[in-house]
């Protein structure tokens, strides 16, 4: 069922953590020194020898600047090196700009470093570099579940600093990805998943004292720093979450909330509705990406349904939202929220190849109707160059 896709490079841009800034900053100096060098080198050898340096070429010159005392692996003074010949060639320059270390400066370089693939490992959530040690970062992507390339890191005008690392995306579907997946979307767990995977509505208490502090204050930039980090914790969780579900399932179905919504009262409304659309919007962006079969289905009666036997047996409207667990006369005993999201998935499952072959067709027909116009736009450029007396006559016009 899963459609294969082929793997293709993509930059993946994460936020490192600030205690970082300083230890980057350094490197970065010396990144700055190497460049220069080569700068100054690539216009000594031109003016000498009327020829440019391919990166290659500068790998003898750089040798041994570890002996020198530069704190930069042999790899990360290549991978300079080799940035600095494309850049040179790119930009059709005898040389380049030189890059400035002194942030006073209204012409500081801001921060970079880069890197190839076998400097950086990913390892317990952070990630190693050659010489630095273990960076911290927000991990928005799940990079555990990627294949790491060659990338650089940076820093941006407000001095903080960023991995901006090349992955190769969408590896063959695992073996568990034809499984099936039922998502059940509630207020005291954000999603229970019918593996039993949970997000939890978590509150971030610290941060959330502090925020209350600066609205007392009515520190507005105070507040508005603390809304963002309270976001972006929210954003992370969910990325990993999402992640690792499309990662591992062939077929993910997600109730459509009505009822839990319904229940909802007041403000934590419009909090739990931005939070479920943000995981829809992930799981089928993702879904779709790596050929996963993503779907919203009606979760009616799929909290009271026993989903070993089928009675409407479960916990009911108001009164039973306080149930958590319960078992069925059959025998069977159930996490509520569990429970639900394998009847979504069942749910879901009815008439799914139906669904999944007719989209698929729909596919396939838009692909051939854009290749016709395609050609067809094509045929028709070229019997207007023909008509006009230039270019190649196209065929079955008759030219003489
Ligand atoms: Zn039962």
């Amino acid at each position: 069922m899963p459609i294969q896709h082929p793997t293709f490079a993509r930059v993946l841009r994460l936020r490192l953590k600030d205690k970082h800034a300083r230890a980057l900053r350094e490197r970065a100096y010396w990144v700055n020194q190497v460049w220069n060098y080569c700068n100054d080198l690539s216009i000594k050898v031109l003016r000498r020898e009327h020829r440019f340096l391919s990166g290659f070429d500068f790998a003898p010159y750089l040798k041994g600047l570890g002996d020198e005392g530069i704190p930069l692996h042999s790899q990360t003074v290549q991978a300079i090196a080799e940035e600095y010949a494309t850049r040179r060639k790119q930009f059709k320059k005898a040389r380049l700009r030189w890059r400035v270390s002194n942030p006073d400066s209204s012409k500081y370089s801001l921060g970079w470093i880069p890197f190839k693939a076998s400097a950086i490992a990913y390892r317990n959530g952070q990630v190693q570099f050659s010489g630095l040690g273990p960076l911290s970062l927000w991990d928005s992507y799940g990079l555990s579940n990627f294949e790491l390339g060659a990338g650089s890191f940076s820093e941006d005008a407000r001095g903080r600093w960023y991995l901006n690392i090349t992955v190769k995306v969408w590896q063959a579907p695992t073996a568990t990805s034809n499984q099936v997946l039922g998502i059940d979307l509630g207020l005291k767990t954000a999603a229970t998943a019918s593996n039993g995977d949970m997000l939890a509505a978590k509150h971030y208490h610290r941060l959330e004292k502090q925020l209350a502090t600066a609205q007392r204050a009515r520190k507005k930039d105070r507040m508005r720093a603390i809304s963002a980090k309270i976001r972006n914790q929210r954003k992370d969780a969910l990325h990993k979450f999402t992640a690792a579900l499309v990662n591992d399932y062939g077929a993910i179905f997600i109730g459509n909330v009505s009822t839990a919504w319904q229940t909802a009262t007041g403000n934590g409304k419009s909090v739990l509705d931005a939070g479920w659309g943000e995981l829809k919007t992930q799981l089928l962006y993702k879904g779709e990406r790596a050929g996963r079969w993503v779907e919203v289905v009606n979760e009616a009666y799929t909290t009271q349904t026993c989903s070993a036997c089928g009675a409407r047996t479960g916990p009911k409207g108001r009164e039973g939202l306080g149930t958590r667990t319960w078992e069925c006369p059959c025998g069977a005993s159930h996490d509520r929220d569990v429970n639900a999201a394998i009847n979504i998935a069942m749910a879901g499952l009815v008439g799914v190849e139906e669904r999944v072959t007719t989209a698929r067709l729909l596919r396939e027909a838009k692909a051939a109707k854009a290749q016709e116009r395609k050609t067809k736009l094509a045929a028709n450029k070229a019997a207007k160059a023909a008509a006009a007396g230039h270019g190649r006559p196209v065929e079955g016009y008759t030219t003489l």
